[in-house]
């Protein structure tokens, strides 16, 4: 370990948890595995540099180089995606959905996003999240037999309440969004159009999933997940004047100083995104998200909500199991296996307990994974579901150790 002396303790768990990565199926569907250049850049001597204000409008001096980075990022994002406009600053998805808010709409304004309880993030109006207590926040659901979005059920629910602003896009959704239809509830109400497409911007990026830029208002996103970027958000539009707004209420309305080292990282991970090797990438992820569900499909227990998925991830209900989200969680973390308890619709049990489990492809097909390999991983997700005992735990363990020594993060 290279800076071991300089702080042990540290280093060390840095150290476990690079061990751990390496050791690990990683299915937890908004993580993923960076490129060295990404890291690089974000590890570079940017991180030194002030740079309030944006390219060529700084509050601060030497920020000549800093500036070309900054409009790197925000070109490549705007060619990525055919948007006018893009800010590459807010430091979290949390973040650039707060800014879009902040710039839109005035406390007290009611907003319509989906709920938790249905795959909605905590920023789309949860209660215990600022933008449901700023803000009066009412979730939609999903249809309770297809378990899809129900374009009809929203469009009632958004005549009822008159929202200024919908939030379309999800945190635990499988099949494909259409931006059109929340278009015609949003102009039929006359309320803004925000897509957050943090989960699906790969797919977006890649044509794999219909592009919201020319649709909505504005788009938010992460940069991290399927992007496979560094942590952090960003905001498109294709309207300029909204553009404007957004500029001032990120900065100086919520952030301070740009981290431009992750801006950096951002530009870095923009211009992989745009090599056809990307293209290649996400359509694997979208396969063994497909080849993942298919063998689940197969089991006795285990049920994939909606019947399949369209995108990287997938629901497990697992109330047939007898197990809860909360445990499986933990029972397939003693076997090297990472995902995450997730509610189902219509879920009985509290959101800390849950009766499924989500799992996404983008971290594993980082590393290599193709169809077979991550068949072979639903197999000993469900030996494990069904018989956790010592000796499944021993044959899955194994399991694990086979496939992530043969393709090692590198
Ligand atoms: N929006 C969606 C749809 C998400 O799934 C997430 C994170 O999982 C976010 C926003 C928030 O991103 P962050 O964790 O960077 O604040």
């Amino acid at each position: 370990m290279q800076y071991a002396e300089k702080s042990p303790a540290l280093w060390e768990a840095i150290h476990h948890e690079e061990q751990r990565q390496q050791e690990t199926i990683e299915l937890i569907a908004s993580e993923n595995i960076v490129s060295d250049a990404v890291r690089a850049a974000q590890g570079s001597v940017l991180t030194n540099k002030y740079a309030e204000g944006y390219p060529n409008k700084r509050y601060y001096g030497g920020c000549q180089y800093i500036d070309q980075v900054e409009q790197l990022a925000i070109d490549y994002a705007k060619q990525l995606f055919g948007a006018e406009f893009a800010n590459v600053q807010p430091h979290s998805g949390s973040q650039a959905n707060m800014a879009v808010y902040q710039a839109l709409l005035q406390p007290g304004d009611t907003i319509l996003g989906m709920g938790m309880d249905a795959g909605g993030h905590l920023t789309h109006g949860s209660k215990v999240n600022f933008s449901g207590k700023i803000y009066q926040s009412y979730g939609y659901g999903l249809n309770p037999e297809t378990e899809e979005l129900d374009y009809d059920a929203i469009r009632e629910l958004a005549v009822n309440i008159q929202p200024q602003l919908i939030v379309a896009g999800a945190s635990a959704y499988s099949k494909i969004i259409d931006w059109q239809k929340f278009r015609q509830i949003a102009d039929e109400v006359g309320a803004y159009l925000m897509v957050d497409m943090a989960h699906i911007a790969g797919l977006v990026a890649t044509g794999m999933h219909p592009n919201p830029v020319p649709v909505a208002d504005v788009v938010t996103t992460t940069t991290h997940k399927t992007l496979r970027g560094p942590r952090g958000g960003m905001i498109l539009s294709k309207s300029p004047e909204i553009g404007q707004k957004i500029n001032s209420a990120l900065f100086p309305g919520i952030q301070g100083g740009p981290l431009e080292h992750v801006i950096a990282g951002k530009a870095q991970a923009f211009y992989e995104d745009l090599q056809p090797e990307f293209h290649d990438y996400i359509a694997q992820v979208v396969k063994n998200a497909a080849a993942m569900a298919d063998e689940f499909n197969k089991s006795a227990n285990v049920r994939v909500v909606s019947g399949g998925t369209e995108n990287h991830l997938l629901v497990l209900d697992i109330t047939d199991t007898g197990l809860t989200g909360k445990d499986a969680q933990a029972l397939l973390d003693s076997v090297n296996i990472t995902t995450n308890k997730e509610a189902i619709p219509n879920d009985q049990r509290s959101p800390f307990v849950t009766s499924g489990l989500r799992i996404g492809t983008p971290a594993v097909t980082s590393r290599g994974f193709k169809e077979a390999d991550v068949r072979k991983v639903a197999d000993l997700i469900v030996q494990m579901l069904n018989e956790p005992d010592e000796k499944t735990k021993q044959v899955v363990r194994d399991g694990v150790q086979e496939l992530t020594a043969k393709y090692p993060i590198n």
